[in-house]
């Protein structure tokens, strides 16, 4: 991939980062032809740099300092500017408007996201898109001990809204949801980030839950980094997150964060490039093919154990008393 073009905001990263970001100083080379001629960022070397890969320039009382989490490795610390901290709903607004198109209201609907971390608080802002809806982190592990037909009833809340949620939390939902008495809840959208999930995941998702769901590839390190093709199983790069796949790997380099540039991040997914016109998209194509993100770990009773998706499912049966689900990577954690 080139940047020549000076005034691409890939460019504009490159030279802010090479001036004020000590880390990047004998990294990048002044006038850098293409990103190849850049070494890979690894998860080691963001751990070593530390405070060597903030920026030395921009107003430090509106960064936001998170940490990853991680069952493979120890946690990052990733540092946002004010930008950064909004990529994810400005991406998420592209690919709904894309998504259901200029006749679907959906800036008045709430965006709900559904959590199981027992850590997690419940808290709501204000919408930016609208001003009476709100944007809501919901943490269900409070509601799930309810019985049945009151959790049923309290999840009417998701009826024509905005989810959005992990695939494994939205199907611990449903297998309690689905099947009983009550409908299950039926929202306008669900949008599916921080694991991978198949295309037979989304469709019975979207049959049980009569609404449309489709997914987002987002790491806590760069944001929002491609969404789902409605037409193919593949994924598109948003405009803000440059996409590069090196010996199999998606790398990637988020253009909006200037606190804490990550340039050619190694993601450690694995993914290749489908042709531009399996679909009628007129954008860049790939399919992830294997994603380490989404191994899960459960805490029952306070001890934590690793868990494939079946024991998972069989603990949840089991209605354990005090239980919260974690994901290597999940930037909930860190919220
Ligand atoms: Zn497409």
């Amino acid at each position: 991939m080139t940047v020549s073009d000076g005034h691409h905001p890939l460019a504009a990263l490159l030279d802010f980062a090479r001036r004020t970001v000590p880390f990047y100083g004998d990294r990048i080379p002044e006038h850098a032809e293409s990103m190849d001629s850049m070494p890979v960022l690894t998860r080691q070397d963001v751990q070593q740099a530390g405070p060597r890969l903030w920026s030395t320039e921009g107003d430090r009382h509106f960064w936001r300092r998170m940490r990853t989490t991680g069952t493979t490795g120890e946690p990052l610390e990733i540092v946002l500017d004010k930008g950064a901290q909004r990529q994810e709903l400005v991406e998420l607004e592209r690919h709904l408007d894309r998504l259901l198109g200029p006749s679907v209201p959906w800036r008045t609907r709430d965006v709900v996201h559904l959590t199981l971390h027992r850590s997690a608080s419940t808290r709501s802002v204000p919408s930016p898109w609208h001003p009476d809806a709100v944007l809501v982190k919901w943490n269900l592990s409070q509601l799930w001990p309810l019985p049945d037909k009151a959790f049923r009833a309290a999840l009417g809340r998701l009826d024509g809204h905005i989810v959005t949620a992990m695939p494994s939390v939205m199907r611990l939902l449903t297998d309690r949801l689905c099947g009983g008495d009550l409908p299950p809840p039926s929202p306008l959208v669900v949008t599916l980030s921080g694991e991978s999930s198949s295309a037979a995941v989304r469709d019975s998702l979207a049959r049980q839950l009569s609404c449309a769901v489709t997914a987002t590839y987002t790491l806590a390190e760069v944001g929002c980094a491609a969404t789902l093709c409605p037409e193919t199983d593949g994924y598109h790069p948003t405009s803000t997150v440059v996409t590069e796949i090196v010996q199999g790997e998606l790398v990637v380099t988020s253009t909006v964060n200037r606190a804490m540039p990550m340039i050619r991040y190694r993601t450690g997914d694995q993914a290749r490039w489908l042709s531009a016109t399996a679909c009628g998209c007129q954008r860049p194509l790939f399919r992830l093919r294997s994603a380490r993100r989404g191994s899960l770990s459960v805490t029952l009773g306070g001890r934590r154990v690793n868990a494939e998706r079946r024991r998972l499912l069989g603990a949840w049966s089991a209605r354990p008393r005090a239980g919260s689900v974690r994901r290597a990577g999940d930037p909930d954690a860190a919220r």
